[in-house]
């Protein structure tokens, strides 16, 4: 008896899975021009899933040149807004509608767990796209306050040709971050999806053109960043590059953008969030809860990780027992079996880089409070254990460089200065959160962190009606809710004289 679709497990769904795995330019699948291909290694057993276009300069070229062509004869940035709207909606729906196949290439390309792809990744990709699909004919111009004499009203064009390269840990949510708004107002789009995790982004673009975009709008090339990446950000025919990555490579996107045609760059970079729990606080199972999963959803994958654990001395004891408890629940495992909360290290340089910097911790004098491992070596895929580190000290590397894995670093305080004192003094300002129950506390302590998102008594708490971005090496502008449309518009004065 053959199994029906909802019987089969994830792995049986995988063996049937086929990959989209070259260009979309122009609406048509194509080859990179010089024939190179690059591996897609599945990081849960380190063997090759497929093998992906890597396109460089010439296919950056070809695509900003059917973006640029598109965007020059109107048929997208010309249309009636309502028209717009019901093809991005229709974008949204099919994402949706495919969300098992999306999930499953989410889960084999990047190693997280299949129920966060399926619950959490995709929906939210959708749900962004839709989103901005239903702000399009919402969104109004401005009138001056000018004398009688003249009428100036203030309008929102779209840009032209927009470049987006976005990371490994959410390839397809980063990407819709920048396909919702950057399509929604308009714009053409060129899309270089990380090598370590292209698949999801090849796909949805031949989703968008199946629901009606017109051919050229959203071409996604894969390719390495020192190649397709550096091309797209220095070319010349670009107009506005969304960069989502390290900070160490969003300058070089800026310098690339500098010395070439000047476009607008916005960039979403790294973060080393400080998660502060006051003394006073009284409910530190939730505060635990809380700080576990702001530093180990996702394998610590995050940029908006709460990966600094700034804590009360009283209570530091209390609380760091209760987070390596849910911590040794989490223990990594197999990304297809849906009971499990914690997948595979993107890969094998990236697990290097985390188990190098557990190893720097243990030698600058912190202390392994929990984890510290890698494990399940025997499935040659990349997992490591959740990790706390106890006696971190703020000078130490782990308390200032981004991990970007399950490994959280604790610091503890006396009182509440010291502790925002502790939180601001790295290079990075993405979030921060304190909890606490002494309502003027909260508020002090909200206003003097600085990050673009301050939590208060949760973290990690999302909406797409909100903007998210970085204080200081965190990056420039705000992805989601109507900022972001900040990034992809120009402003334009018409000044009408009526005198
Ligand atoms: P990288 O900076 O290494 O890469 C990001 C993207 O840039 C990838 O597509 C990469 O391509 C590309 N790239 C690499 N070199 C260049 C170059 N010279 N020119 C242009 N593009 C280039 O970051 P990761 O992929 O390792 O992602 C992790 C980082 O992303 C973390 O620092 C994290 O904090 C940050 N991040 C920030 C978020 C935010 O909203 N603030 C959200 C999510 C992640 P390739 O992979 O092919 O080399």
């Amino acid at each position: 008896m053959t199994k029906s679709v909802a019987d089969r497990t994830w792995h049986e769904r995988a063996r049937e899975l086929s990959f989209a795995t070259q260009a979309f330019i122009n609406g048509r699948f194509v080859d990179a021009r010089s024939g190179a291909r690059f591996d897609s290694i599945n990081p849960a057993t380190g063997r090759v899933l497929c093998q992906v276009s890597a396109g460089d300069a010439a296919d950056i070229d070809a695509a900003v040149v059917a973006a640029r062509s598109v965007f020059n004869e109107g048929s997208w940035a010309n249309m009636a807004p309502k028209n717009r709207k019901r093809i991005l909606q229709r974008f949204a729906e099919s994402i949706f509608k495919h969300r098992e196949e999306l999930a499953l290439l989410e889960t084999l390309d990047m190693g997280k767990p299949i129920s966060d792809s399926l619950k959490v990744d995709v929906p939210a990709a959708a749900n962004c796209i839709q989103w901005y699909a239903e702000s399009i004919d919402k969104i109004y111009g401005e009138v001056a306050p000018t004398g009688p004499s003249a009428l100036a009203t203030i309008t929102r064009e779209p840009m032209g040709v927009v470049g987006a390269i976005v990371p490994w840990n959410f390839p397809l949510v980063m990407a819709a971050w920048k396909i919702g708004p950057v399509l929604a107002a308009g714009n053409s789009l060129v899309l270089k999806p990380s090598e370590k995790s292209p698949l999801t982004a090849i796909r949805v673009a031949q989703l968008a053109v199946e629901s009606g975009i017109p051919e050229g709008v959203f071409n996604v090339v894969p390719g390495l960043g020192q190649t397709a990446g550096q091309a797209l950000s220095s070319h010349m025919d670009v107009d506005a590059i969304a960069f989502t990555g390290s900070t160490a490579t969003g300058k070089r996107v800026m310098q690339a953008a500098a010395q070439s045609n000047m476009k607008r760059v916005s960039l979403e970079c790294g973060g080393k969030s400080p998660n502060i729990v006051m003394d006073d606080y009284p409910d530190l199972d939730r505060a635990a809860a809380a700080a576990a999963y702001g530093i180990f959803f996702n394998q610590g994958e995050m940029c908006s990780a709460g990966s600094r654990l700034i804590v009360h001395e009283r209570i530091k004891d209390v609380l760091l027992e209760k987070i390596a408890a849910i911590g040794a629940k989490m223990q990594p495992g197999d990304p297809l079996d849906p009971t499990t909360r914690l997948g595979a290290i993107v890969d094998e340089a990236q697990m290097q880089r985390v188990l190098e910097y557990i190893g720097a911790g243990k030698s600058e004098g912190a202390r392994i409070y929990a984890g510290g491992e890698r494990k399940l070596i025997h499935s040659g895929g990349y997992f490591i254990e959740p990790t706390v580190f106890d006696a971190v000290r703020p000078a130490m590397r782990i308390a200032n460089e981004e991990i970007f894995g399950p490994v959280l670093a604790t610091i503890t305080f006396r009182d509440a200065a010291d502790a925002v004192a502790i939180a601001n003094n790295v290079v990075y300002g993405l979030a921060a959160a304190v909890w606490t129950r002494d309502i003027n506390n909260a508020h002090r302590t909200a206003r003097a962190l600085r990050a673009g998102t301050v939590y208060v008594n949760c973290y990690d708490a999302d909406d797409i009606t909100v903007p998210f971005g970085g204080f200081k090496q965190s990056g420039i502008g705000r992805d989601k809710s109507l900022h972001a449309f900040d990034k992809y518009t120009e402003l334009k004065t018409t000044w009408i004289d009526l005198s």
